[in-house]
């Protein structure tokens, strides 16, 4: 498996859609909100709904825009 850690740059994204997400592959929205929303798409390593790496990240504060595009991503999955 990975020892990705957030000193690491991020690794590069699969861009996958809304469409193809389920427990297997991080949901970390990568762009900005919208219809085109593309996510990280990594395997979680059996622990959903992120990768090693975003695992990390989402339990940091993150940046402003990141916590933006998380909230983006919750108003999508609910509609
Ligand atoms: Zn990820």
């Amino acid at each position: 498996m990975s020892d990705w850690s957030s000193k690491e740059a991020a690794p590069a994204p699969r861009m996958i859609s809304l469409l193809e997400l389920d427990d297997a592959v991080c949901r970390w929205p990568v762009t900005e909100a919208g219809e085109n929303t593309g996510f990280c798409g990594h395997a979680t390593g059996g622990k959903p709904p992120y990768c090693p790496y975003h695992r990390d990240k989402a339990h940091g504060e993150g940046t402003s825009a990141e916590q933006a595009a998380l909230k983006n991503l919750k108003r999508i999955m609910h509609r």
